[in-house]
């Protein structure tokens, strides 16, 4: 069977803990073959570029996270370009919009998208956002701006279905966490009904959005195997069809 990737993780915390190596041990014994971890700032790049050094399946994003930024200047652009010069980096993010109730200043999040996006661009990389209760402003800035030359993942997709195809045209893939396994959440089982099969992603985002066996507790990097066989299901897929599917979708995708 193909190897299981879960396109969005944040494996330096678990780094930061003295836990990763155990998890990821785990985690292969369920078949899951590559880790694309996030870091959201400059501290979690290091830790996660300190991690893939010593895992060969780990692979790097990077950007500046909308949720955590606190001042936004070339200093902090010209960082992230560095690093991504210094590493091998497969993706651009999480970068994006975040609406939540004490997100920074929408401004402040767009000035940083838009550099880190033309960021993308001069490295000829993929893009991967953020965009919690904002895929609708999200959808009118990339409309605005044009489509991705180098294409780009929504991670935990939570438009509406009716966005799919908006989004698709501007050269974007949709991945689902854990939480679009949750019985509760009819909007994800829309959207996975909708996304059509060529544009699906799978994600963990561990920490964060467990699947609905283990809801409200932490996430771990194993868990991709339960979200992939609830998705699966719902497709009417086999476990592996689907992760030979997800496979191809991710080889289009990064460089
Ligand atoms: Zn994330």
């Amino acid at each position: 069977m193909a190897p299981l990737i879960d396109i969005h993780c944040h494996l330096d915390v678990f780094e930061a803990r003295g836990e990763l190596d155990a998890l990821l041990e785990t985690a292969r014994t369920q078949g899951i073959g590559t880790f694309v971890t996030s870091g959201t700032d400059p501290r979690a790049w290091n830790l996660n570029a300190t991690a893939a050094r010593r895992h060969r399946d780990l692979k790097l994003s990077v950007g500046w996270h909308p949720l955590y930024l606190t001042s936004w200047n070339t200093g902090m652009l010209e960082e992230l370009h560095s690093f991504c010069r210094q590493n091998e980096v497969v993706l651009l993010g999480e970068i994006g919009l975040d609406r939540s109730k004490h997100s920074p200043p929408r401004e402040l999040q767009e000035y940083s998208l838009l550099d880190q996006l033309d960021l993308a661009e001069a490295l000829a990389l993929p893009v991967l956002f953020h965009g919690r209760n904002a895929f609708g402003p999200l959808l009118e800035l990339l409309e605005q701006r044009g489509p991705l030359r180098h294409g780009g993942v929504l991670h935990a997709y939570s438009g509406s279905p009716e966005q799919l195809p908006r989004f698709a045209a501007l050269g974007c893939r949709f991945s689902f966490s854990g939480s679009s396994t949750w019985p509760t959440n009819l909007r994800a089982q829309a959207n996975l009904a909708a996304v059509p099969l060529d544009r699906l992603l799978l994600e963990t985002d561990a920490p964060d959005m467990p699947p609905a066996s283990r809801k409200g507790l932490e996430c771990r990097p194993e868990d991709l195997r339960e979200t992939a066989l609830r998705v699966a299901e719902h497709r009417g897929l086999s476990l592996s069809e689907l992760t030979a599917q997800v496979q191809r979708n991710v080889e289009a995708l990064l460089p």
